[in-house]
């Protein structure tokens, strides 16, 4: 497979994912960075729930962020929340019906039934992208936004997982959500 074949094989699949966003009757009402908005923050962890971390994950301007945050806040779609310590920073919580939004529409129909259909194909497909989503990351500067659990500053101590960064415990839950502080740890060399 060449670079073109790939690159080709991306742009279809985008192409898919738009009609499929815009044909889906429950997302009449969301712009597609609406949508990616709320998937971000299902994903994310407690220290990458901020509007400047939606933005640098998107990797659009602040003020397109800005507008999409503000438009998803009046369909009640997340809140704002203060932060304890530092009153200047705020938080974004998907509201419950944001939840159930997400529960509801994704993964995309088509998508599942195709990774159903290529059984342990589907699972090695998603291992080849995954590398050639580090690959990239550890060439071009981008933000990592990996997986906590597999940051090279995730810790154990008593038996539960710690945040070497930010010396502070984490969930069990949250190791499973992704960062914006994440350092793969082939860095840590
Ligand atoms: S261990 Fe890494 S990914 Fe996890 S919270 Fe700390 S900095 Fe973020």
């Amino acid at each position: 497979m060449n670079m073109t074949t790939l690159f080709d094989l991306f742009e279809r699949l985008t192409s898919l994912m738009r009609i499929w966003h815009r044909e889906h009757p429950l997302l009449a009402d969301l712009q597609p960075v609406q949508l990616s908005a709320l998937e971000y923050l299902a994903r994310c962890n407690h220290y990458s729930d901020t509007p400047l971390a939606v933005t640098d994950y998107l990797g659009l301007t602040k003020g397109t962020v800005s507008q999409s945050l503000k438009a998803l806040e009046a369909k009640g779609l997340i809140e704002k929340r203060q932060d304890l310590q530092d009153k200047r920073s705020v938080h974004l919580d998907l509201t419950p019906a944001a939840r159930e939004l997400l529960a509801t529409v994704t993964p995309p129909a088509f998508l599942a039934q195709a990774l159903a259909e290529m059984g342990p194909n589907a699972a090695a497909l998603e291992a080849l992208l995954g590398e050639l989503l580090r690959t990239v990351q550890r060439q071009v500067d981008v933000p990592g936004f990996g997986l906590c659990k597999t940051c090279r500053f995730h810790q154990q101590r008593d038996g539960e997982p710690f945040c070497g960064l930010t010396r502070e415990p984490l969930g069990r839950p949250s190791i499973e959500l992704i960062c914006r502080e994440h350092q793969p740890c082939e860095d840590a060399a």
